[in-house]
């Protein structure tokens, strides 16, 4: 089998099926996520043998000045807005205190570095094409051998796959900028959501002794200083307890907008039934899952696999 993208959708479905071989666009190890990796279960720890860390997650909402430990619509309806454009339903709304998984900042470098040690990964093979018995990269051309995960953005896929989908879909999305800083003697884990729609940070999570601040995608380098400020003041914290990189780090689709569901599904089908491509992760399903979600649907896409195409349409169809 081929897996299509060596992100971290990719990676963990090569280590649940052991003898796929990922075919990696960039030319080099990515370095896609730039942020926090929370999980809600241990199930991924379990099955890549990376060990995460159990934490309690304290959330709050910070607005001109205040903190609200609830949301409410005009919240809710100013952040989405503010992140994605659209009134959506987003994880502004779940303030509970919960606890959660936290997985090593470098796990992602972990899984690559145990994949290409296993000869697993090749990079530079942009997928330019694919047929139902040849993968076409930028580079090489490879023969099919079954089914092919892919994570590749599914905004991609007709171009590649050269199927006719009957609507055409606008696969809008925003990128986002992040920015990280180093904060002394903290063990803490808390997000702040600021939800004002004239401040360009919407959302900041101090992790341990790290804190990670988002920004919406723009040129905020002007007065960057004073809105870190502003987060500082936020979670309580002085300019000299925290310091922070001087760049930006761009996070491309950082914010993918809602589509229309039913079209959403047909696409993620079309690609399974006329050319067996398995979409797999948030960029290839266009829905903003988070990776604990992504192994589920790796056992949906292992019975898919093993079932006849008549088997095949009744799982498609629960
Ligand atoms: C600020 C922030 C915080 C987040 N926090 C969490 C969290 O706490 N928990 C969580 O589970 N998730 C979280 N997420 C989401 C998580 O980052 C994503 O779900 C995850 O990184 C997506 O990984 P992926 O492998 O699906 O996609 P990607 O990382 O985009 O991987 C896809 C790969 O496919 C390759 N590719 C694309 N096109 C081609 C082609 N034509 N040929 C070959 N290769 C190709 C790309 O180069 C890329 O490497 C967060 C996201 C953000 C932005």
């Amino acid at each position: 089998m081929h897996i299509i993208g060596a992100g971290m959708a990719g990676c963990i479905a090569a280590i649940l099926n052991p003898t796929a071989q990922i075919l990696e666009g960039a030319p080099e190890r990515p370095d896609n996520h730039k942020a926090v990796l929370r999980f809600r279960t241990r199930e991924i720890s379990n099955l890549t043998g990376i060990e995460f860390e159990t934490i309690k997650v304290y959330k709050s909402i910070y607005y001109k000045g205040l903190h609200y430990s609830e949301c409410n619509p005009m919240f809710a309806n100013m952040y989405s807005a503010k992140v994605v454009g659209k009134i959506s339903n987003r994880s502004i709304w779940n303030l509970d205190c919960v606890e959660r998984f936290l997985a090593p900042s470098d796990f992602h470098k972990r899984l690559l570095e145990r994949l290409e040690s296993e000869g697993r990964v090749t990079y530079g093979e942009k997928i330019t094409h694919i047929s139902d018995t040849a993968i076409h990269t930028t580079e090489d051309i490879f023969e099919r051998k079954g089914g092919i995960i892919s994570t590749a953005p599914i905004g991609f896929m007709p171009k590649i796959t050269g199927i006719n989908f009957k609507e055409s879909v606008d696969f809008g999305f925003k990128n986002i900028l992040t920015i990280q800083g180093i904060v002394k003697d903290s063990n803490v884990h808390q997000t702040i959501y600021y939800p004002e729609v004239e401040f360009p940070i919407y959302r900041a999570t101090l992790t341990g002794c790290k804190i990670i601040v988002e920004f919406k995608e723009g040129d905020w380098s002007e007065y960057k200083e004073l809105y870190l400020i502003e987060v500082l003041k936020s979670f309580g914290l002085y300019e000299e307890q925290v310091e922070f990189e001087k760049d930006f780090h761009i996070q491309k689709f950082g914010k993918i907008s809602p589509i229309n569901e039913d079209l959403r599904k047909r696409y993620i089908f079309d690609l399974t039934d006329v050319l067996e491509i398995y979409s797999l992760g948030r960029f290839a399903i266009w829905k903003n899952i988070l990776l604990d979600d992504v192994l589920d649907d790796l056992y949906t896409i292992q019975k898919l696999i093993q079932s006849n195409s008549y088997d095949r349409k009744k799982i498609r169809a629960k």
